[in-house]
């Protein structure tokens, strides 16, 4: 078993996120809406802040109260939609429930969607002609390609439908070429399918549900859960100890996934600077 080092190829893409800022004749602009004070959600957006500073972008970090009208927060996204500096817009979700999420992300110009959630976006990359891209998902894809897999013809498991990460992580396996089955709560004989399966993508949120005797022998197992249990341990969902020995690559978590998720935030807020400049 090898374990597939998010942490390390994080790194090596910020790293050359900042040599391409530093050639470029001005900093690429993220903006951050951060709506209420989810303690998890702040240091979400903490981090992207911090990631934004580390490779010479300009970032603004822009909290707003829980109680902020429609109104107030649509006005807001308008105003970074025309503002010259600001490559990529973000809002920080989960929203407060009386917030329309769906009409939040819609009225993000799609040019700078850097989550790449707008639909335009999500229907570029169901065509296969993908313009930015969701970023775990994209994150996951850079993994692969890090460690060498070709992807034409594997037998992929994505278990998880999320709009956020099952379901474009299923179409960019499908636009690599692979044969994709998507798993949810409903699927049936889940372990019989992921036996078959040379590729395992895991989104589901439920700590260590995947077991090690589930898996094929050889595969590569990629787990996006993150979930804390009550000692305080971080865990995926994936069940590490009986997995490791049977997958031929694993992500760890914490140090797995993760990392890549902003790596790859800032990544598409570069190439969204390059489209205008
Ligand atoms: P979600 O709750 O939106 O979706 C969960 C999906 O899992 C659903 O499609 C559901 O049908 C499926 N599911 C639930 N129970 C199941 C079962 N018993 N068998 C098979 N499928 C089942 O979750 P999400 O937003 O996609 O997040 C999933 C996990 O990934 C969470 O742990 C989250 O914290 C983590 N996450 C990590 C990153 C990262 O950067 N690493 C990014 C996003 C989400």
């Amino acid at each position: 078993m090898s374990i597939i080092d998010g942490k390390q190829i994080a790194k090596d893409l910020r790293q050359s996120i900042k040599s391409q800022v530093d050639n470029l004749n001005r900093a690429p602009g993220l903006a951050v809406i951060l709506v209420g004070d989810d303690p998890a959600s702040a240091v979400y957006v903490r981090n992207k802040d911090n990631a934004c500073k580390e490779v010479g972008f300009y970032s603004e970090k822009i909290d707003k109260p829980a109680d902020i009208t429609q109104e107030e927060l649509l006005s807001e996204i308008k105003r970074l939609n025309t503002d010259d500096r600001i490559d990529g817009i973000l809002v920080q979700l989960p929203l407060p429930n009386h917030l329309d999420t769906n009409l939040v992300i819609e009225t993000i110009s799609p040019e700078k969607d850097v989550d790449g959630f707008h639909s335009e976006n999500i229907g570029k990359l169901m065509q296969n002609k993908p313009y930015l891209r969701p970023c775990t998902p994209k994150g996951v894809m850079t993994m692969l390609a890090t460690i060498g897999v070709d992807i034409v013809g594997k037998d992929c498991v994505v278990v998880g439908a999320s709009n956020i990460v099952g379901r474009p992580m299923a179409m960019e396996l499908l636009n690599a070429g692979a044969t994709v089955t998507i798993c949810h709560s409903r699927t049936q004989d889940l372990p019989g399918k992921l036996k078959l399966a040379d590729i395992v993508v895991v989104a589901v949120g439920i700590p260590q549900m995947i077991k090690g005797e589930w898996i094929k022998d050889g595969a590569i197992v990629i787990d996006v859960g993150i979930n804390r249990l009550d000692s305080g341990k971080l865990v995926g969902d994936v069940d590490f100890e009986s997995t490791k020995d049977i997958a031929s690559w694993i992500t760890p978590v914490p140090g797995g996934v993760g990392p890549m998720t902003i790596a790859t935030l800032l990544e598409n807020t570069l190439s969204s600077c390059k489209e205008k400049i």
